[in-house]
Formats: structure tokens, sequence, C-alpha cells
């Protein structure tokens, strides 16, 4: 596995070089922060004997294809996280056309997959495309893109493999039929607002938490997805059982605690979060928040989309709107929203590494800050259902129960399956202040910086629960960017992977 052999093969390199492969250009796309797994694919090719060049993350197309031409790369690789990158991917690829690029392009990160590769960026670019899906294929796929020996037969099976990925994907749009918006909305999550079902939080309006003890957020986090990262699959703690590598498991996480000690007693690593709640109710798609529970006018509006897909018979088209009160229900209900970072100081701590050329800790790091940020929003949302917002005051759940959300109430993301537009982010960003208060931007694309930051909208309702909007036709976009009053054009770019139609 890549965790076993990285600190090897960085010994390794250090020793000397021997005959370079090939030069392999790297980058995040514009907009985009995250580059964990882009580092590992670093690493591993360059203990292959590539030369790897990486530019870092948010890199708009033209410094990506002035390099390319300045170091004259043999092959580029774009990664990216969030869905915003993938239309960016597809830009660059179009500008590699026209600008004659010939050298291969390689995809990879969270939100890219085989079909969009193979449907959306493959198309604009005549030279081969490809999807690697992990660090430790993107060897294999050099070597046989480099190989003039190989590199045919290779190119010929991707061929065929992308049209028929191609295929499956038209011919799966005729066989998934979509419900009209009207009749979606007519099918959606009755919620009983007869019963109290709602709880009044202690505060209105948002609040800083500053100077978090980091010692006592890491028992929240979940480590399943730290052992992912390292392309290590299976469960903690049981992964450290697995006969192939739960000895190297163990030895990464116990490589962990002692850096997870270092930052959490140097206090070089700093987590704050702002959260907020408001009075709310839910119309329609949208949710209205109010100052106060007078709730004459609302201030802010947040815009839902509800899943438009053919259900199973009594099944509901569901939308968060749904899991907050209406006004007309005479119920006072409330919506919360945080943000939450453990970025800060993280780059401190990486110059070090890379002064001394330690990619291996370097990757440590910042999995490590991603985990304590996610274990703290799981940590600040704790406190909102038992103090903040006590509608939850006698749970009492394990560490693991914790870990797999067992509570009343969901914290979903913008940009995320459930409310998957990216640019929500802006409202929660006003409401919260999230820039002055935490230190945390907003790319072009709406990432956060620092990467190691969460944020989203807390629901409380029993009901509320994660979905996915799934495919969107265009009488809901439609009414959705009318709703926020922006151009058609507009909401089709955003919702551009969630379109049930082509624009
Ligand atoms: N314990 C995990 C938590 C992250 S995944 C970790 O440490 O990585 C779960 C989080 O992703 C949820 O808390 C929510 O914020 C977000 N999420 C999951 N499914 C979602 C959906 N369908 N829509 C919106 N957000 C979702």
């Amino acid at each position: 596995s890549v965790a076993y052999l990285l600190p090897f093969i960085e010994a390794d390199k250090r020793e000397g070089d021997s005959k370079k492969q090939g030069t392999i250009l790297l980058a995040t796309v514009k907009g985009d922060v995250h580059d964990i797994g882009k580092n590992i694919v670093g690493v591993v090719l360059a203990c292959n004997n590539y030369e790897v060049i990486d530019l870092g993350v948010m890199v708009p197309a033209n410094k990506i294809l002035e390099e390319a031409k300045r170091v004259d790369a043999d092959i580029i690789g774009l990664s990216g996280l969030i869905t915003p990158s993938l239309d960016e991917m597809v830009h660059v690829a179009s500008e590699m056309e026209r600008l004659g690029f010939e050298v291969p392009l390689l995809i990879g990160g969270a939100t890219t997959s085989l079909t969009h590769s193979a449907v959306k960026i493959d198309p604009t670019y005549k030279n081969p495309v490809v999807h690697v899906l992990d660090a430790s294929r993107a060897v294999t796929v050099a070597e046989n893109l480099l190989n003039k020996e190989t590199r045919g037969k290779y190119l010929t099976e991707l061929k065929e493999r992308y049209d028929k990925v191609r295929e499956q994907h038209y011919g799966r749009r005729e066989a998934e039929p979509l419900l009209s918006f009207k009749k979606a909305c007519e099918n959606k999550e009755k919620c009983d607002w007869s019963q109290s079902v709602t709880q009044k939080p202690s505060f209105l309006g948002r609040k800083v938490f500053d100077n978090i003890d980091l010692h006592e957020i890491i028992p929240f986090i979940d480590w399943s997805p730290f052992f992912q990262t390292w392309e290590l699959p299976g469960l903690y703690p049981k992964i450290f059982e697995n006969p192939k590598f739960g000895s190297e498991a163990k030895k990464l996480f116990d490589e962990a605690q002692v850096i997870l000690k270092e930052f959490a007693d140097s206090k070089l690593l700093q987590a704050k979060a702002v959260i907020g709640f408001w009075a709310a109710s839910g119309e329609g798609e949208d949710i209205q928040l109010y100052t106060d529970d007078k709730r004459e006018k609302a201030f802010s509006t947040l815009h839902m989309l509800r899943q438009q897909m053919v259900r199973e018979t009594g099944l509901p088209n569901i939308c968060l709107s749904d899991f907050v009160a209406p006004k007309n229900s005479g119920v006072n209900d409330y919506i919360g929203a945080f943000a939450v970072t453990t970025g800060h100081g993280l780059e401190i701590i990486l110059e070090k590494y890379h002064k001394d050329h330690d990619d291996y800790h370097s990757i440590l790091a910042k999995a490590l800050a991603d985990r304590l940020a996610e274990a703290l929003a799981e940590y600040m949302h704790k406190k909102v259902r038992t103090e903040l917002w006590p509608y939850a005051t006698e749970e009492s759940l394990s560490t693991e129960q914790l870990i797999r959300e067992k509570y009343q109430g969901i914290r979903p993301a913008p940009g995320y399956p459930a409310c998957p537009d990216h640019t929500e982010k802006t409202e929660l960003w006003s409401l919260l202040n999230a820039d002055k208060e935490v230190g945390i931007t907003l790319t072009e694309s709406f990432a956060m910086w620092p990467a190691s930051s969460v944020s989203g909208w807390y629901f409380s309702h029993p009901k509320s629960r994660y979905f996915g909007v799934g495919k969107l036709g265009k009488d809901q976009v439609e009414d959705y960017a009318r709703r926020k009053g922006i151009s058609l054009g507009e909401a089709e770019r955003w919702l551009s992977p969630y379109l049930y139609y082509n624009p």
C-alpha cells in the first residue's frame, strides 16, 4: 500500500536519482484547495523515477499550460475535490485542444468519475484523457501512456471503455424518468407540526468559539476516512486485524497519535468555530430566516432543491425545507448554521516538513488537520444538540454511535447531495461572517480556505435526514433561478452535474 511504501521510497529518493521516466505536471485546478490525494500521487510517481512538478492548489488553466510548455511535460494531471472543479477541468481540456497540446491528461480527485471524464472531458480533447481512480494506479497509467510499445493498445482499449461508459450514461437517462417539478412538490415530506416538535435555541444570532482545546476534539475523530486517504480500506478499529495491512495501519495510527499530541500540546494548530441560530420557516423549497420570533419580514432566504426522481409508492420527494415548520403551521421553528476550522497554523507546520523534504509527514499533517476539522464539526454539533439548541438533552451515545451520526438532527453541507449548490455558501457566510469571525474565506468556486474547514446548516426535526436531490428537471432549475434572482444559465452552471437535461 501507499502508506506502507511512502517512508521507504522517500528515503530511497534522497539517496540518488536513476534514469528519469518522464516529466509529469500536477495541479489542483482553479478555485479548489484540496491536494492530499494529489500529493500522494506525486510521491508515488516520483518514487518510480518520474520527475513530478506540483504547481499546488488553485492553479488557473493558463498557468498550468504555460508551465507544461516551459518544463516540456510529458503528462498533465489535474486534481479537484468539489463539483465546480469538474467544469474547470473541462475548461482546461478545451484550452489544451485550442492551443494544440498533444500530451495525455490525467484526471483525479473526489468528485471526478470515469463517467464525467468519458462524457464531459474526453470529447473536448483529441488526445488521451484518463481518469485515475487512485494513487497506486497512477504509475501503471503513466507507464502505459509513455511506453511507445504499449501505448497504442492501451489507448484503443481505453477508447472502447469510454465509448461503453458514454453509451450507458445516455441509455440510463431514458430508463430513469423524472417527475414534473409540480408533481414532486405535491409529494413533499409531510411533518406533523401539531405536536410540539420544536425547541427554541439558547440564543439567536451568531456566536464565536475561539481557542477550543484540541485535546477535547481528538476523541471525536472518525478514523476510517483517515485510512481511506492512505488507500487502506476498512473500518476503524477492525482494520488493525486485517492480515494484509493491519500492522501497517496500526503503525500509521500510532504515528498519527504522536503528531496529534504535538498539535494539541504546542497549540500551533488553532481550532475555531462560529455558529448561529435564527427563527425560520420552510416555505416551498425556500427557508426564510427572521431576526426574532415576531417573524415579520424575512432578512435572509436559503434556496433548496427537491428530489424529482420517481419514488416508490409512499416515499416522499424530499427537500431540506420540508424539515422546517411553515409559517402557516403556527409553530415557531428555527435553523442553525456553522463554520469550523482547524487549518490556521498548518502552513507553519508544513513549512518545516517541506524544508526537510519530508513529504510523508507533510501529507500526514494535512490529513490529520482535515480529520480534526470534521471532529470539531462533530464536537460542536453535540454541544448544539445538548446545550445551545437543547432539543436532545437526554442524548447519551457511545463514541461509535456518535461517529455514525445516530442522533436527532443533521448538519448538511452546501455542495453535498442534499443541497448541492455551492453558491449557497454566500448566504451562509453573510449570516456567520465566517471570513472575519474565524478567518475562513471562499474561493471563486466556493471552496473553503484553509482547506481543513467544514460548514453547513443545522436541522433539528426528528425526521430530518441526509439524502441526495438526484437529477433535476429544467422546470425546477428555472424556478430555482427565478427564486435566487439569477439567470437560468448561471443556475445551470453551478448545478451542472445534477442536470437531467443538456442545457
Ligand atoms: N465523520 C465523518 C463526517 C463527514 S461525512 C468524517 O469525519 O469524515 C458526513 C457529513 O457530510 C455530514 O455530517 C454532513 O455534513 C455531510 N453530508 C453527508 N451526507 C450529506 C448529504 N446527503 N447532503 C449534505 N451533506 C451531507
